[in-house]
């Protein structure tokens, strides 16, 4: 069933696979995945395994091939945006390993070409669309807040040019720099975006390996008032760019690296249980274990709705995450 027939059900959770091409200077003689099937399959294959060792199924919503264009990869999410707009909370995230296109999926290659953008924009862009049609009917205010968790600690990312510093309040957590900005259209989110990512707190050329060991959050928030009723109704999307999930080995990394990595590893592990948690109906759904799953608490479960894109990188030297990163997807469905 699509998005649209899920509306008014109570929560619900997807996974989409995206299956990364291979890079120019890459070889694509070898690749790990042997075929991708209909209904949602993919099957891989580890050639440092001999016979049916070799080959492992995984399943999921949908898996999309290397060659899928931004907009397909978008196609379906479109009812989500939608849900926003009537009310609901919804998380997307992206998760993967460093390298396998988490970014290139949520923000895209190249902010000023629109054919390449990503999940972010196509989605605030649906958005004032949306809502613009249902302007005789509902006043909406929308407002976007940037936030990054790095090593356990929230911060809010400065996406405005005048200021007066402002911490905020999410969850009970306190997010140093934490700006909810009024936005009118899609215009408005690419230049926030452009002067949140000159203010983050390092510069350009530690600005990938940062991206890489932080969660990014960026939060859009709907408030649509009832032009007859007066009532108001409230929404959420929260687009989260995951930081890598690779396990770093323990052997070779040490002080802030192996901190690093530390903290990534317990709060992914600490989402992928509120997903199977979710997933599985449980009484207990353990929140409280990260800041990621405490920011997102009111946003996963209940009635919202959460749409999951892992993502792989085919190379044969990747093969462990690949099969790690599909096996901890594999919980949510
Ligand atoms: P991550 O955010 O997971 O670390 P990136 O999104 O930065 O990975 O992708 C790594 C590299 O692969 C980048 O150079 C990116 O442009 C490229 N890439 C990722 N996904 C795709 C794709 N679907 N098509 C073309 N290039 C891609
Ligand atoms: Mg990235």
């Amino acid at each position: 069933a699509g998005w649209e027939e899920e509306r008014g059900r109570l929560g619900t959770i997807r996974v989409y696979c995206r299956v990364r091409p291979f890079l120019p200077g890459q070889s694509d003689g070898q690749s790990t995945v042997d075929y991708i099937g209909e209904n949602g399959n993919i099957m891989i294959v580890n050639p440092c395994k001999q016979g049916k060792d070799a080959r492992r199924v995984f399943n999921f919503n949908k898996v999309f091939s290397t060659n899928e264009t931004q907009q397909q990869i978008y196609a379906d999410t479109q009812p989500l945006i939608r849900s926003v707009l009537d009310g609901y909370k919804v998380c997307i995230f992206a998760y993967g390993q460093t390298g396998s296109g988490k970014t290139y999926t949520m923000s895209g290659p190249d902010l000023t070409t629109e054919e390449t953008w990503g999940v972010n924009y196509r989605a605030l862009r649906d958005l004032f669309q949306i809502s613009k049609t249902r302007m005789n009917i509902i006043e909406y205010e929308v407002r976007v807040q940037m936030i990054e968790i790095y090593n356990e600690q929230l911060q809010g990312i400065r996406n405005i040019t005048n200021y007066i510093r402002n911490n905020s309040q999410l969850n009970g957590l306190n997010v140093p720099d934490a700006y909810l900005v009024p936005v009118k259209c899609t215009q408005d989110v690419l230049d926030m975006m452009k002067i949140g990512q000159r203010n983050r707190a390092v510069g350009a050329t530690a600005l990938n390996e940062r991206s890489s060991h932080s969660h990014s959050i960026l939060t859009v928030h709907v408030q649509g008032k009832e032009l007859v009723s007066g009532s108001i109704l409230k929404g959420c999307l929260h687009l989260v760019d995951l930081a890598g999930s690779e396990r770093v080995d323990k052997s070779e990394a040490v002080g802030e690296r192996l901190k690093e990595a530390q903290h990534i590893n317990r709060s992914l592990s600490a989402l992928g249980d509120v997903i199977s948690a979710l997933a599985q109906k449980s009484t207990h759904i353990p929140y409280r274990n990260s800041k990621l799953t405490q920011v997102l608490q009111d946003s996963l479960g209940g009635h919202a709705k959460t749409l999951m894109f892992v993502h792989i990188n085919p190379e044969v030297n990747a093969i462990g995450e690949t099969v790690s990163t599909l096996k901890f997807a594999e919980e949510g469905c």
